[in-house]
């Protein structure tokens, strides 16, 4: 069995090999060949942690596994990232465990993958303005991965603290890019690009903010109750995209419009039927797309897939007996 830790995986692993396994992932999932299992997450009522299992099979790749983990709010004052992850790959054709990998930095780098894959298929060829709201642990993953897709030559950004854009800022002046804080009004009629990656409870972005032919990435929303843009108005002008329909409806962006009957479950188009060519996507320069990343676990065993392939290749995977 192979054992990758975390601190190996930011030698190892690039936006770009991220961008490959999800975009890979995503075709397979619409294709039928790959599916997710249910998630299981459960209040354990210890350390009033969050812990569950994302997991799933890809038949055409054989990735077999589950990511275990979840936030456990207490860690930051023990030195340690509040979110937790490890993923676990087994052999498809004998169910033995193949690999351990470290999760924590394979999550911020297959979530901002996911956001930059739907760029890449959906956005304005000429987009040139890009909109980040929120400035947590993922931002500038989400900055750096969707920077790459277009030519874009500033970004704009909005936080509920603008205190906290600093970080953004940097990363964005790293790239080269002019980085400005602003208001909503003024990031969404800017931006030709959106990306909302927090951990609100409401409508942050609503359809007064958002111009024709802007594409929105609304990655932060991956549980219950979350929501990041406007379930109504918003949701009527967009054509809608997602990574899996069933997680979209339950626990992603598209359970408020769903639950308030503005859509229906056919209204949404995986992502990975467009990439397969199964779907246009974007039909005019005009058309809002909205992608609700909901975070699968077949992202997960796709970039551990890839990360083990590069520490043997680096040799830096520990093998051990088991
Ligand atoms: P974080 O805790 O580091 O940052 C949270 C961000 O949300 C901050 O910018 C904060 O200002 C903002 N925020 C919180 N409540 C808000 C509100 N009511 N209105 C406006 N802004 C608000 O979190 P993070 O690690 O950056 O993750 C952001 C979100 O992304 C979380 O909801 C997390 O669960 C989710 N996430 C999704 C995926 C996925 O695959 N889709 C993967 C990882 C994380």
């Amino acid at each position: 069995m192979i054992i990758v830790p975390e601190k190996e995986i930011a030698g190892l692993m690039t936006a770009e090999a991220a961008f490959d396994a999800v975009e890979k992932v995503f075709a397979s999932m619409a294709a039928r060949t790959a599916y997710n299992f249910p998630v299981i997450r459960e209040a354990i009522g210890h350390a009033d942690a969050l812990y569950g299992f994302k997991s799933g099979f890809d038949r055409a790749a054989l990735n077999l596994g589950l990511k275990s983990g979840g936030y456990w709010p207490g860690n930051a004052q023990k030195g340690l990232t509040n979110h937790q992850s490890t993923i676990f790959l087994f052999d498809a054709d004998t169910g033995k465990c193949r690999a351990v990998v470290g999760g924590n930095l394979l999550t911020a780098l297959r979530t901002a993958a996911a956001a930059a894959v739907s760029v890449a298929h959906l956005a304005r060829k000429d987009a040139k303005v890009l909109g980040i709201v929120g400035a947590g642990h993922q931002a500038a993953y989400q900055m750096r991965a969707v920077a790459a897709q277009r030519p874009f030559e500033r970004v704009v950004a909005w936080n509920r603290t603008p205190e906290k854009l600093e970080g953004l800022r940097k990363a964005a002046e790293a790239l080269g890019l002019p980085f400005e804080s602003v208001s909503l009004e003024d990031l969404g009629a800017a931006s030709d690009v959106i990306v909302t990656i927090t951990s609100s409870f409401g409508a942050i972005l609503t359809s007064e903010h958002v111009k024709d032919g802007t594409h929105i990435a609304c990655m932060g929303t991956d549980t219950k109750g979350k929501q990041e843009v406007d379930a109504d108005k918003l949701i009527r002008r967009s054509t809608l995209f997602t990574d899996e329909v069933a997680q979209s409806v339950t626990i992603g962006e598209f359970q408020h419009a769903i639950i308030d009957l503005t859509i229906r479950k056919e209204d949404i188009v995986e992502l990975g039927q467009v990439i397969n060519g199964d779907h246009p996507g974007r039909t005019s320069e005009k058309e809002i797309t909205i992608f609700d990343g909901t975070g699968v676990g077949l992202q997960d065993l796709a970039v551990a897939s890839s990360v083990v392939d590069l520490a043997v290749k680096q040799g830096v995977a520990v093998e051990v007996e088991f």
